[in-house]
């Protein structure tokens, strides 16, 4: 089905039930469905078509969930795109993704207006007003997409008659683009089955349901997001607290306030919550399920924010090419700290050596994954897409082993082992003694190429307050890891870097060494 069916079938069993909150004013399933409708009819009547390409340059807001839905409606292909990027990497992705419109935030006109000329395909901008003073008048009558703009309000001015599509569950609903680790960014084709069984499978496991109000406040553009906090409530007519952007004291905030049930976050998130000195353990009263995903929680931060707000943080797993949920921690069985819990419904996970052979239980080896939520392929790139799938499973790149309960684990990205005389050092596990420090608040740990043993492990720490010394880092790892796990050095660093989706960057701080 199309996945934007979900929307209308919560509109139609829940009309009255709030869909979304945003910066005060609070919105209904029957209200965001009839937006939903006029931006399918309005996209329609300036000439988009099934199969079209339409990307969004938009941070968390109504007009993200909007577009997305009335997009997939109106059968056009959506292409989310981080609105932070440069507008190089903006370009690139819109050149590749044979992008026919944008939807975007004011403020990134003149960004834009550089770019039309090199992007003819494009013949529509979707101007949505950001509030923000600077924007006014950055596209002025005389610029070069002046004649192709209009407002979000102005497209959603109809009475929501749209002309629904024949469409087929394996058509390509959102194109995602992933960073990857070398080359230029792929775009992972999800389809309408892909997306929807995602947001249902995670919503069952999870037992999301009408009664939660989940804090959505991962960034839209973002795959996490997109599955977990977005399309799952949709699918079950839960409540979003949809916030622009994350601080610690709005999330607490607004959990208090409207009484959150579920949040969803990246580590980093939990590490700023946990730090943030003004959070009062009754804050997190109303919150039944702490979801982490998008990056490996370290068992200590784990432990001790668990303890500060005597709260459950489940931990899953996932990427975009597998819309992205493939594993998580049951709700009806232990959780188990470190773990990415066990395969999710429908989905199949499987630990494999290099012959794509299973390997016994507690061995580690790639991990490999099937099911209705693996993507179609990379976008015009079926070289790419045969490496990547093989035989019907999806090779994820990521390196894990599973217990005799069936408990996945991931041992690390098989791009970022390190090895070291011959011997396996798994970043990951170097890091894991690193923020058990109690006056370490983040680590990383990359390998730099080394004349004797092939590389060297360095580690970046960032510190509570300074008093720390390298010597005394590198002592406490020897009581905890074996000689040649032990960072050859250690540098105190005021943040490591991050992306958006708050992933700590480890080819960055390696780039950094080489240079
Ligand atoms: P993305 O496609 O941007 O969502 O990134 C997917 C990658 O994030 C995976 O291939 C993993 O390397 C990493 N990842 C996601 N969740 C976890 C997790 N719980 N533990 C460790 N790594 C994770």
């Amino acid at each position: 089905m199309n996945a934007a069916k979900a929307l209308e079938q919560t509109a139609l069993k829940s009309a009255d039930k709030t869909a979304y909150t945003f910066m005060g004013q609070s919105v209904t399933y029957r209200e965001l469905n009839e937006s939903v409708n006029r931006f399918a009819a309005g996209i329609q009547s300036a000439g988009m078509k099934k199969g079209d390409h339409m990307a969004l340059l938009l941070g968390n807001s109504p007009q993200f969930i909007i577009s997305l839905y009335g997009a997939m409606r109106a059968g056009v292909t959506v292409i989310p795109i981080n609105p932070i990027y440069t507008p190089d990497e903006i370009g690139y992705i819109l050149r590749n993704g044979d992008v026919k419109a944008v939807v975007l935030l004011d403020i990134l006109l003149p960004a834009l207006e550089t770019l039309n000329e090199h992007l003819p395909s494009i013949d529509q901008y979707v101007v949505c007003e950001s509030g923000d003073e600077r924007a006014a008048g950055l596209a002025p009558a005389n610029s070069s997409i002046y004649t192709k703009m209009k407002t979000f309000s102005y497209l959603l001015a109809n009475d929501g008659a749209f002309q629904e599509p024949a469409m087929d569950e394996e058509e390509t609903a959102v194109i995602l683009y992933t960073s990857g680790t070398t080359g230029k960014p792929k775009g992972a084709m999800l389809t309408h089955k892909n997306v929807y069984s995602n947001a249902r499978d995670i919503a069952d496991y999870l037992d999301i349901s009408e009664q939660d109000t989940v804090v959505t406040v991962l960034p839209m553009f973002h795959v996490f997001c997109l599955t977990v906090a977005l399309n799952a409530p949709i699918v079950r007519g839960a409540t979003m607290i949809i916030l622009p952007r994350f601080s610690p004291k709005e999330v607490f905030d607004a959990v208090n306030a409207q009484k959150a049930t579920i949040f969803a976050g990246v580590p980093t998130m939990y590490n700023f919550l946990y730090q943030f000195e003004q959070g009062d353990p009754s804050d997190f009263s109303s919150i039944r399920l702490c979801i982490s995903g998008g990056a490996s929680m370290p068992v200590s931060l784990l432990e001790q924010f668990e303890k500060k707000f005597n709260v459950q943080i489940s931990e899953g797993y996932g990427l975009s090419e597998a819309s992205p949920v493939t594993c998580f921690n049951p709700l009806d069985r232990p959780r188990k700290a470190g773990s990415i819990g066990c395969s999710i419904s429908n989905v199949e996970n499987k630990v494999v050596n290099e012959l794509g052979e299973e390997m016994e239980r507690g061995q580690v080896g790639e991990l490999i994954v099937r099911g209705p939520n693996v993507m179609k392929g990379y976008y015009k790139m079926p070289e790419e897409t045969a490496v990547t799938i093989r035989d019907g499973w999806l090779y994820t790149g990521d390196l894990a082993r599973q217990d005799e309960e069936g408990y996945f684990y991931i041992v690390d990205r098989k791009k970022d082992l390190i090895i070291v005389g011959g011997y396996n050092v798994y970043p990951r596990e170097v890091e894991e003694v690193l923020y058990a420090h109690p006056a370490i608040i983040e680590a990383a740990v990359v390998g730099a190429p080394d004349p004797d043993y092939g590389e060297a492990v360095l580690a970046f720490v960032v510190q509570k307050r300074d008093g720390l010394t390298a010597g005394a880092v590198i002592q406490y790892c020897k009581e905890h890891l074996a000689a040649y796990k032990i960072p050859r050095s250690v540098e105190f660093l005021q943040e490591l870097p991050k992306n958006t989706t708050g992933k700590i960057l480890r080819r960055s701080l390696k780039d950094q060494i080489l240079k």
